[in-house]
């Protein structure tokens, strides 16, 4: 199996990874445009894009900013609205997979920002239908949540007649290099469908064995071509105007606003997706047993292309982290109503580490020491630990965690 010279991704990349005959791929050849684009010349090009979009109508805002309460949000969020003085209106698609970090994080973002914001939260019952259907149809535990995340802003957008939608970076950019930055690529419903959602869309998740039927899905239509022409809805990527370092803007919102960060299961990089018991946990296991590789190669691939870290750093902790079983499963199986069993024979189909050559670890493998180490090295050296838990927080709550397992009892 080929991989990159330069960084760690190999050939059983996803979303379709080239190598050039020096044995570089194709993320790390675009990432060279980070440093050779002139980034004074690329945002003046955005700012002519807002300035067109800035107060067009005096009763309206001025763009839709989705955010969460775990990655670059704050980052986005304070350059839009605090450096280019645009009115943003936040919208957010509640994951169900909450953790209090996360809830805190949202939170202080609306109120530090100063930001009106529309959330969305489905009924936890249809989600948890949705994940059973959904981890048997195509392995994922996580689609609801891409679905969900990345159809909600359009559907405002088209709603509130508020065209322009203000994403962070392009996933099929900074990766594998799908396309130039100065491609400009903007958000299309194509490249959801196929990549984000993994070649379904909600019309396509009707199930009368899961109980799922149209009434349930239609809310998550995505708006049609027609009315989105209408409205004129369009995204763009801030990654194609501003040079992106996810470590650095991270550190610069720890400090300007008290980012909160947390430790990983699996990966070293305790930044990104604290807003989720999920994402790097168990959903990032399942990708592993999917592709042979997890979180923590993109965020090594991401940070050795950065200059943060040297390879051979990269490589010693994708040893430590690969292999690390999720730790919140049973919170999860708790959750979802699935037995452990019911859980692995839904995902056995899709399984491809015996395929890809590579030991399947078991689920119930005890984390490695070196881990715990490696981890608490990272946190004290090289990144930011960041927590409000022990603020006192007697005020009025903005919102709070809705704990939706038990009706009686505690
Ligand atoms: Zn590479």
């Amino acid at each position: 199996m080929r991989v990159c010279k330069r960084c760690l991704y190999s050939e059983n990349h996803p979303l379709n990874i080239t190598f050039d005959k020096d044995g570089v791929c194709s993320g790390c050849r675009i990432h060279e445009e980070k440093d050779s684009l002139d980034w004074g010349e690329r945002e003046a090009k955005l700012l002519k894009i807002l300035q067109y979009y800035r107060g067009k109508s005096k009763k309206n805002y001025d763009c839709i900013i989705p955010v969460s309460g775990g990655k670059d949000s704050y980052f986005i969020v304070d350059l839009v609205k605090n450096k280019y003085k645009m009115r943003p209106l936040l919208v957010s698609y509640n994951k169900q997979y909450n953790t209090k970090t996360g809830i805190r994080n949202l939170q202080y973002l609306k109120t530090i920002f100063e930001c009106d914001c529309i959330e969305n939260t489905i009924s936890p019952t249809f989600s948890k239908k949705l994940v059973r259907h959904t981890l048997e149809k195509m392995g994922s535990i996580y689609w609801h949540n891409h679905l969900g995340s990345t159809t909600f802003p359009v559907q405002i957008a088209v709603k509130l007649k508020i065209p322009l939608i203000i994403w962070g970076v392009h996933q099929g950019i900074d990766q594998v290099g799908m396309f130039s930055h100065t491609d400009e690529v903007e958000m299309t419903r194509k490249y959801r469908k196929e990549h984000d959602l993994m070649g379904y869309e909600a019309e396509d998740i009707i199930s009368e064995k899961d109980e799922i039927c149209e009434r349930d899905m239609a809310k998550h239509f995505y708006p049609s071509d027609k009315e989105i022409e209408t409205i004129g809805v369009r995204g763009i990527y801030l990654g194609n105007y501003i040079r992106w370092d996810s470590k650095l803007q991270h550190e610069e919102m720890i400090a300007k606003y008290n980012y909160e960060t947390m430790l990983q299961t699996r990966t070293f990089n305790p930044y990104d997706n604290v807003d989720c018991f999920m994402y790097s946990d168990l959903h990032d296991y399942i990708k592993f047993i999917k592709h042979g590789f997890g979180k923590v190669t993109d965020h090594v691939t991401r940070e050795i292309r950065l200059n943060h870290l040297s390879r051979q750093d990269g490589l010693n902790l994708i040893d430590s982290y690969q292999l690390v079983p999720p730790k919140y499963l049973n919170k999860f199986l708790d959750w979802s109503g699935l037995s452990e069993k019911e859980f692995l024979d839904k995902l056995k189909p899709f399984n491809k580490l015996a395929r890809l050559n590579l030991n399947e670890p078991t689920l119930k493998m005890p984390l490695k020491e070196d881990v715990k180490n490696i981890s608490s090295i990272l946190s004290q050296k090289e990144y930011t630990i960041n927590s409000r838990a022990s603020l006192n927080e007697d005020k009025f709550l903005l919102f709070d965690k809705g704990y939706i397992n038990k009706i009686k009892g505690n």
